[in-house]
């Protein structure tokens, strides 16, 4: 049994939610340096290094990266034998994981990205609520992963329920047309996370567990869809959008695909796009 303290909860997301808005981790400026040596486009080039001095300047200065800090999403692994120590005036660990981006968006004057109804569109002011999907799991376990999500490519994402038929060139063919679809629009070089099989809902859920695979650019262990990923990354580098649409041969950073059971009658994909700005963290108590 290991107990965790909820403020310590609270202090780490204050944390992560900065560092992950003023950072590209090592893995993700990896490949876009590996990505700028290939780009043969002269402005392709130029939004590289575009891409490069501001990532220095955000660093540096601690400032946003992208005026866009985005919905702030977690995945939880939650150990069945955690137990919680409500204190601090927090009475639930939901309850830490708000007040911990409430403070880190404050204290790092990040934009706050969420209005409190999506027709009347009133700003709740501090960037809540937070976006947690909570995984049960056997043992002690506590693993957080955050991914600050930007409108202008979550806005490009899309989900498709096909028949069994449409196999693995119906998936390859959805997730191209929905990058060529997208255009300049989720700010390329962009990372695609596939997500197929499971169900309408699950598929989406796995399109972005598959943006947070570490490090950026690694493959699925099974050779399989590692092949697929190599295509479609090798198809989506041949569309020419380039980086900010600005044509050349890096439209894409990586591309993540991720598979789970499904129904006999159905074949769910989603893709979910993210930008440059690949704002994603861990940690683990
Ligand atoms: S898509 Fe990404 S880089 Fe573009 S504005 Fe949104 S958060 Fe910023």
């Amino acid at each position: 049994m290991k107990t965790i303290n909820l403020s310590e909860v609270r202090d780490k997301v204050k944390d992560m939610v900065q560092e992950a808005n003023f950072e590209l981790q090592d893995d993700v400026l990896k490949v876009i340096k590996d990505m700028q040596a290939k780009e043969e486009s002269p402005a392709g080039k130029a939004v590289f290094e575009q891409i490069l001095k501001n990532s220095d300047i955000a660093k540096k200065d601690k400032l946003g990266l992208c005026q866009d800090t985005g919905l702030a999403i977690f995945f939880v692994e939650l150990g069945e034998d955690v137990k919680l120590n409500k204190e601090d005036g927090l009475g639930s660990l939901k309850e830490a994981f708000e007040e911990g981006v409430r403070i880190g968006y404050k204290e790092g004057y990040l934009r706050k990205s969420v209005v409190e109804d999506p027709i009347r569109r009133k700003n709740t002011g501090d960037n809540t609520p937070v976006f947690i999907h909570w995984e049960l799991e056997p043992g002690d376990t506590f693993k957080v992963t955050f991914i600050a999500k930007g409108g202008g490519a979550e806005n490009m994402s899309q989900v498709r329920m096909f028949a069994p038929a449409a196999g693995k060139e119906g998936l390859e063919d959805f997730v191209v047309e929905v990058v060529d679809t997208a255009g300049s629009n989720p700010c390329p070089p962009i990372i695609v996370g596939v997500g197929v099989g499971g169900s309408f809902e699950y598929s989406a859920l796995l399109a972005k567990k598959a943006l947070l695979r570490k490090p950026l650019g690694s493959h699925n262990p099974d050779p399989f869809y590692e092949d697929m990923e190599k295509r479609l990354l090798e198809r989506i580098n041949n569309l020419g959008i380039g980086p900010q649409g600005m044509g050349g041969r890096c439209t894409a950073l990586a591309v993540h695909v991720e598979a789970f059971p499904c129904h006999i009658a159905s074949m769910p994909a989603a893709v979910n796009i993210q930008c440059h700005s690949h704002r994603v963290l861990k940690f683990e108590l």
